[in-house]
């Protein structure tokens, strides 16, 4: 919520709110909330996803707080610096990822650009500007919303002047110059001017709403992230830390790549790097993402709340073909993508390289199942020629239900791992049936476990409403035990059903005969077991038996 009621501001006293598109906004997220959600996404990576995680949820929190001080100017003193942040780290270690996940659990917008793209036009102030209207966009045109959303621009370290030149017409501190106003604070028109077709568009967003609209984006609070892998950086933070700490210039002559330096970076080390100290002082928090190791790209493939083999697990039940991975499949895939040097984007291509002789095949056969082995990495065709000579072999049955187990272990020790979250975010209490019944869920719909546990406990609270729904309806209190709520849960899982139709299957089921007991001996209170809601007609005959025993 936006607006604790005990914190209104003197405006909105004035003028009771109606619901903004800023409700969506996590304003008030902490940061070890923060933090703890991006641990369940991204390995490794510690030091940057806490600078990170605090740093944006202070922005936030922050704009929460200036908007609630009953100041004339709503609290925002002037010459505030913004908490931009730059990201160091070479390719593929979770830049991006990590800056998409903050956007997502804050509910704001974000877009990404790469800052060379800037000088190709030779009009750089218009291509800054075109970000932020990029940004109105994504917020689905609201404004309000748009003016807190994250710009993420990339390969920034390209636009540093020590670099090769980029662009013929304009100079590498143009664009950071063009980047300083709407970086601190600007006003970005929301029409490209002259363009007819957003002048249209204006005409007939009038014509409906009857309102003329504000035409301008203000960048105050819109958050800029800017990253790159500055491959010379270390060498420079060397050079200074050994000529100030041993009071000598010290051996420098091999430039070194030493990314253990880049966590001691200083604003100086980014100035000789090339950036104007300017903009330099537009980014005061610095994030170091380290390169990441084979067993981190293990442990990444391992997450099942990563992307990369849920979407290939996608693409391939797009041809309703389920597709099932080993641990020596996973290890040497890491392997493979280490070999690369492009961090966890070399898993993409690693996997991409495997499964693309199945991926042309398999589609056209009746084969459904794939289980990818250590061998199917080692020696694809090989294998594919296998699989089709002989799809129905015992082995190859044996491979799928193996592995399917592995994963389904897999799954369950990290739900497991991850036990004391779900407790405490969700209402439910995570019994090993109930873990079994969310590991189903994850696997079967590509899930990550945030998502699943949190879809999974809406349908518990169904079935709850459910009973609520009884006593309102009949004045019956109907009390599920624990299993008979989790075969409840299980069903609508397994039918694919909507979730209210859980109820709707109750009721159909109990109404009746319920209601029969309650006319005749008053009775108001049931306790519904598994056995009951396996076989309701059963359980309502023994009801009613032992009802007439006991009027006899
Ligand atoms: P970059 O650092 O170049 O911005 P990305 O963040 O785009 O790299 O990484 C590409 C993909 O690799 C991500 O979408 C994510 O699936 C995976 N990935 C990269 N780093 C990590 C990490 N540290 N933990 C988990 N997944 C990662």
């Amino acid at each position: 919520m936006i607006y604790p009621s005990s914190r209104k501001t003197v405006l909105d006293r004035e003028n009771p709110k109606e619901k903004s598109s800023l409700d969506q906004v996590n304003f008030t997220l902490k940061p070890l909330e923060l933090k703890d959600y991006l641990d369940r996404y991204i390995i490794q990576q510690d030091r940057a996803k806490s600078i990170i995680a605090t740093k944006v949820c202070t922005h936030f929190n922050r704009i929460q707080f200036d908007r609630n001080l009953p100041a004339e100017d709503g609290g925002r003193s002037v010459g505030q610096i913004k908490n931009n942040i730059i990201m160091i780290g070479p390719t593929g270690v979770g830049k991006t990822y990590m800056i998409k996940l903050v956007a997502k659990k804050l509910g704001v917008p974000m877009v990404k650009a790469d800052a060379t793209k800037f000088s190709e036009t030779g009009y750089v102030g218009g291509d800054v500007e075109d970000l932020i209207r990029q940004l109105y966009q994504e917020a689905g045109e609201d404004l309000e919303l748009a003016e807190h959303g994250i710009v993420y621009l990339d390969e920034i370290d390209k636009i540093a002047a020590s670099h090769h030149l980029i662009g013929p017409d304009v100079s590498r501190a143009g664009v950071q110059r063009a980047l300083l106003k709407p970086m601190e604070e600007t006003e970005v028109d929301i029409k490209t001017p002259h363009d007819p077709v957003s002048q249209l568009q204006a005409i007939e967003r009038y014509r409906r709403s009857g309102k003329v609209e504000r035409k301008t984006i203000n960048t105050r609070n819109i958050l800029f992230i800017v990253s790159g892998a500055f491959t010379d950086l270390a060498g420079i933070i060397k050079k200074r830390m050994q000529s100030h700490e041993m009071g000598f210039t010290a051996d420098v002559s091999s430039p070194s790549h030493d990314a253990r330096y880049l966590h001691h970076v200083r604003a100086e080390d980014l100035v000789s790097f090339g950036f104007e100290s300017e903009f330099v002082g537009r980014l005061p928090v610095v994030a170091v993402l380290d390169h990441l190791t084979e067993g981190d790209l293990y442990d990444i493939l391992k997450n099942p709340n990563n992307p990369i083999v849920t979407s290939k697990k996608k693409d391939f039940k797009s041809y309703d073909i389920d597709l099932k991975f080993d641990d020596a499949a996973l290890r040497s895939l890491a392997a493979r993508a280490a070999l690369e040097k492009t961090g966890a984007r070399g898993l993409v291509s690693a996997i991409e390289r495997t499964l693309i002789p199945f991926e042309a095949r398999l589609p056209s056969t009746n084969i459904r199942r794939l289980s990818v082995t250590g061998s199917t990495v080692e020696q694809p065709e090989a294998e594919l020629k296998r699989l089709i000579e002989a799809p129905d072999a015992q082995e190859v049955r044996d491979d799928f239900e193996r592995l399917s187990a592995e994963e389904r272990a897999d799954i369950l020790a990290a739900i497991q791992a991850q036990s004391d979250f779900l407790q405490v975010k969700y209402s439910m209490a995570l019994t090993p049936t109930r873990a079994g019944l969310l590991a189903d869920f994850i696997s079967d719909h590509f899930l990550d476990l945030g998502a699943a546990a949190s879809q999974l406990d809406q349908i518990y609270e169904s079935v709850e409403g459910c009973a609520l729904t009884f006593f309102e309806k009949f004045g019956l209190t109907i009390e599920f035990t624990e299993a008979a709520a989790d075969e409840m849960v299980r069903r609508v899982l397994i039918e694919g059903q909507a979730a209210d139709r859980v109820c709707t299957m109750f009721t159909r089921d109990f109404e009746y005969g319920l209601n029969l007991i309650k006319e005749k001996t008053g009775q108001t209170r049931f306790k519904i077991d598994r056995e009951a809601i396996m076989e309701p007609e059963k359980y309502l005959n023994d009801l009613i038996t032992d009802l007439f025993q006991n009027l006899d």
